[in-house]
């Protein structure tokens, strides 16, 4: 968080230090751990210099709160743009609808919610919402049972007349693909922790494991997986490295942002689920039992990959910006957006 805010002020290359940690441990702790997390990470491109460090100083203040952001929904609205709506009602607004696959929803002290305001404007009429979580009309449904990240809780929100207050941001659309590029460098170093724990186990499985009187590590076709692997993870942690470098020294150059970014995550994300998947094989059937942690890493692996941006949405612009393509509508983590960019 900033210093501004009474954070540490850490760099974006620290940050991602930890996160690759945390993550090498077991990567659903960064994602169940308390802090404002990806709420920071929207407040620092959707917000002013005030709601930011007004929000994020309750944070420091106690450091047991949790933030959440809510962009995803349930069921595809059937014009562009959200099927959430907000509504002005003097200094406040009002958001009605239902937000899904929210991490720390019913956890979380405080959201960002993204909304429809301008029907018409489709997918460039929407704007970001902060809301108290015990604001009168906010419900929130059961924890999601899902297929990894298991100490990490997901569930959804229903928003029925919620008061709230809208983010001060002079163009919504370029501050959200800052976040969701801020977002993509944040799991992509998890991604890489991931990653290395993945090759780490295994490699140390294919050393003690024998075959004909010796480890399978020193048979060629398993070497040259465990290298191909190890290289995966190299390659990951250098793309978020430079990713990082590039917020914290050209943070303003929007395509170097978003390119560096987006590639770290295209790479990190197939990275992982290649690790987490030749952790199982090369465990054999103990790959498959849930006595050893592999089976997790494999699930771990492919969650991560469907975090938003998801590795499709990644490729995407990184492909539209590297091959210098107009910016086109899978460029933010959901269908039909070409609006925003025309
Ligand atoms: C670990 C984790 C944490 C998450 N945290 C949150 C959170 O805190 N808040 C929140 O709101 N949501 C969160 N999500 C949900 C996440 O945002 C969605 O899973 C993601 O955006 C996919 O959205 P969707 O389900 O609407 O898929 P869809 O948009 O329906 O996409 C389905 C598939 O089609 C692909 N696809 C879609 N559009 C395109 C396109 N234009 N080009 C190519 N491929 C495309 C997608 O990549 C995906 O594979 C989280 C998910 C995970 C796994």
């Amino acid at each position: 968080m900033p210093e501004s805010a009474g954070g540490a002020g850490a760099s974006v290359r620290t940050q991602v230090l930890v996160e690759e940690e945390l993550a090498a441990g077991d990567a659903a702790v960064p994602f169940a751990m308390a802090g404002p997390k990806a709420l920071g990470l929207a407040l620092l491109e959707l917000g002013s210099a005030t709601q930011r460090d007004r929000i994020l100083r309750t944070f420091v203040d106690d450091p047991t709160r949790v933030g959440a952001v809510a962009w995803s929904e349930p069921r595809p609205s059937a014009e562009p743009g959200f099927s959430t709506t907000a509504r002005q009602d003097g200094d406040a607004w009002i958001l009605d609808g239902e937000k899904a696959y929210v991490i720390d929803a019913g956890r979380a002290s405080t959201y960002v919610v993204f909304a429809q305001i301008d029907r018409s404007a489709g997918w460039s009429g929407f704007g970001a919402f902060l809301v108290d979580a015990a604001t009168a009309g906010l419900t929130v449904g059961a924890r999601a049972v899902t297929l990894g990240l298991d100490a990490a809780h997901f569930g959804s929100l229903k928003l029925a007349g919620v008061r709230a207050e809208r983010l001060e941001t002079a163009d919504v659309v370029r501050a959200t693909l800052r976040f969701f590029a801020r977002v993509s460098l944040t799991v992509a170093a998890r991604a890489v922790g991931l990653a290395r724990a993945a090759f780490d186990t295994t490699h140390a499985f294919t050393a003690e494991r024998k075959a004909f009187g010796k480890p399978i590590g020193h048979f060629q076709a398993v070497a040259f997986n465990l290298v191909d692997r190890l290289v995966d993870v190299d390659s990951a942690r250098g793309l978020v490295w430079r990713a990082a470098w590039t917020l914290d020294t050209h943070g303003d150059d929007d395509a170097a942002v978003l390119s560096h970014c987006s590639e770290a995550a295209a790479e990190a994300l197939e990275a992982v689920q290649r690790c987490g998947a030749d952790a199982v094989q090369l465990h054999g059937g103990a790959g498959f039992v849930r006595d050893y942690v592999v089976e997790k890493y494999m699930r771990d692996s492919k969650q991560l990959a469907l975090c938003a941006p998801t590795v499709a949405t990644n490729d995407a612009l990184f492909a539209a910006i590297s091959l210098g393509q107009p910016l086109d509508g899978a460029l933010l983590p959901t269908p039909d957006i070409q609006p925003i960019f025309t």
